[in-house]
């Protein structure tokens, strides 16, 4: 059973979902303020350059003694580059009496001292709720803002023997079903979206040698046997030609 501050957070993880690709290289951040259990205030970071969730969730409300939820630990620097105040000060104007956070920010800039002096302001601060989902979210931002780097994803299939194919076949097979369910090109060649069902072409049965067979730069052993012959029959056919004349 989910305790009453994973509820909340995970209601932020699901806030802060709603700005992906749209806040990079900003790091994704739901917030949720809670007044006697109740929601009261909700807020995500929508776009890179807008408000911070915090801002979006205290926006207009009456958060005397209230708690605020933050998937991320709050921004406590200001300074070049960056595009709004930080929020730590705003939080302690607002009056909230506790803090609960998911992930902590990985960001040197700000890597504890938000906590510390949300702390030094006497607002309760509870850390790790939903941690590893929080800094899950945020995975790409961590590891750009910690080693300037992107955060890259492979997807892969090699054979084990290294060798990509077999002569004579087009399209063999070297990956199993699993990888379909990551591969977006062959479940829209299945059945593509955007077409009345009629006008769905029916997949082809797999039969890679019919396949190659048919190309234009397949020259199968029959044809090749059947065209000597030919050009067997020619050349003595010429030569006859010549002889009699
Ligand atoms: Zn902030």
């Amino acid at each position: 059973m989910p305790s009453l501050d994973e509820k909340f957070m995970a209601r932020c993880l699901f806030l802060a979902s709603k700005g992906e690709g749209k806040v990079s290289p900003n790091p994704l951040v739901g917030a949720v303020l809670v007044k006697n259990r109740r929601i009261i205030g909700e807020g995500f970071h929508e776009k890179f350059g807008g408000a911070h969730a915090e801002v979006n969730a205290l926006k207009g409300k009456n958060a005397k003694d209230a708690t605020l939820y933050v998937s991320l630990e709050p921004c406590s620097h200001a300074g070049k580059g960056k595009k709004t105040p930080p929020c730590v000060p705003l939080i302690i104007k607002s009056g909230v009496s506790r803090v609960v956070i998911g992930a902590l920010d990985q960001n040197p800039k700000v890597s504890g001292n938000g906590i510390k002096q949300l702390k030094k302001a006497g607002i309760k601060v509870k850390t790790g709720v939903l941690q590893r989902e929080s800094e899950k979210q945020n995975e790409p931002f961590f590891k750009f803002i910690t080693t300037g780097k992107p955060f890259i994803c492979l997807k892969m299939a090699q054979t084990k023997d290294g060798v990509i194919g077999i002569r004579g076949k087009s399209n063999v097979r070297i990956s199993g079903k699993q990888f379909d369910a990551y591969s977006r090109n062959s479940a829209y060649r299945q059945s593509p979206p955007h077409l009345p069902d009629e006008r769905r072409k029916k997949p082809r049965a797999h039969n890679p040698g019919q396949q190659a067979a048919n190309s234009p730069f397949f020259k199968s052993p029959g044809k090749r046997k059947k065209r000597e012959s030919d050009n067997r029959d020619k050349r003595a056919a010429r030569q006859e030609k010549a002889q009699a004349a």
